[in-house]
This record gives structure tokens, C-alpha cells and sequence, in this order.
């Protein structure tokens, strides 16, 4: 059972990544399509900032980590140092749909397979490439999953 200042604790740090997600990408062997895209999502145009989005250079200071692409032999080990570097909680996105089956690398002899092979995938965002829209749509959709998700289990504990 959860103290009112052990719930105020949770409560804030759960307002503070849904209301502030620091985000690092990761392009484990993707043709560049889907970095484009959500590199759009990132300017003026998209303003996936509006959603206190922000993109980090450094895993340590990253909340969700974005990946695109299958994941080769040679970014392996890198995909899970990067990953492996993020504090608690921590959540992927794989973003188009190399990133989600291999898609057109599939089976290729320097292809590992693809994200969910790899890593736990917290949201799968379809597409070749996916639309800006359709990113941005993906991130937000696991930013209200991760609100009610916790607030569900403050109040199983309570
Ligand atoms: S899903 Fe399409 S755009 Fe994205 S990495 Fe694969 S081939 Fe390239």
C-alpha cells in the first residue's frame, strides 16, 4: 500500500514524462526513409515539440527510444548498448515497417531480424515510411497509454 506521498511522487513523475518525453533515435540499418520522416515531425511544420517532445543526443537523458530500420549484424550489440545505457522507465518505438518485420531486408544475410527481435517494443508505427502525422500520432498514443497505465496501478496499490 502506497503513503499519499509515495502516490504524489509517482503522480508527478508520471505528469513529468507524459508532459516532457525526451526521445533518442537509433537507425539500426533502415534506407534513411523512415529518419526523414521523423526528422520532419521534428520542424516547424509537424512540431512534435508542441507535445514536449524533445529529441536527445544522449540515451542516459532519453525516455523513448525510436528505431527504424531492421537491425543489422554490425548495429546489434550497438541497439542494446544505447538501450541498455536509458534509466528506468524506459520504452521503444519502432517506427515503419523494417522496423516492425524486416520488411524489404527481410531475410538478408546481414540482417539480425527486426526490433522486436532484439528489444521490447512498446508501440509499432506501420508504414513505408510513415507519414509525419502518423509518428507523431504513435508517440502520443503511447504517452496516453503510459498515463493510464500508471494511474491504474497507483490506484491498484492504493
Ligand atoms: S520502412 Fe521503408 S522507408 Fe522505412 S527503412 Fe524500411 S524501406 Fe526504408
Amino acid at each position: 500500500m502506497l503513503t499519499l506521498a509515495e502516490k504524489v511522487k509517482q503522480g508527478l513523475k508520471t505528469w513529468a514524462l507524459v508532459n516532457s518525453p525526451w526521445v533518442i533515435h537509433f537507425n539500426s540499418g533502415s534506407c534513411n526513409g523512415c529518419d526523414i520522416e521523423i526528422l520532419a515531425t521534428l520542424t516547424p511544420r509537424y512540431d512534435m515539440e508542441r507535445f514536449g517532445v524533445k529529441l536527445q543526443g544522449s540515451p542516459r537523458h532519453s525516455d523513448i527510444l525510436i528505431c527504424t530500420g531492421p537491425v543489422t549484424l554490425q548495429a546489434r550489440d550497438r541497439l542494446l548498448r544505447v538501450y541498455e545505457q536509458m534509466p528506468e522507465p524506459k520504452f521503444v518505438v519502432a517506427v515503419g515497417s523494417c522496423a516492425i518485420s524486416g520488411g524489404v531486408f527481410q531475410g538478408c544475410y546481414g540482417v539480425v531480424g527486426n526490433i522486436s527481435e532484439v528489444l521490447p517494443v512498446d508501440a509499432f508505427i506501420p508504414g513505408c515510411p510513415p507519414r509525419p502525422e502518423a509518428i507523431i500520432h504513435g508517440v502520443v498514443a503511447l504517452l496516453g497509454s503510459l498515463k493510464s497505465k500508471t494511474e491504474a496501478a497507483i490506484k491498484e496499490q492504493a
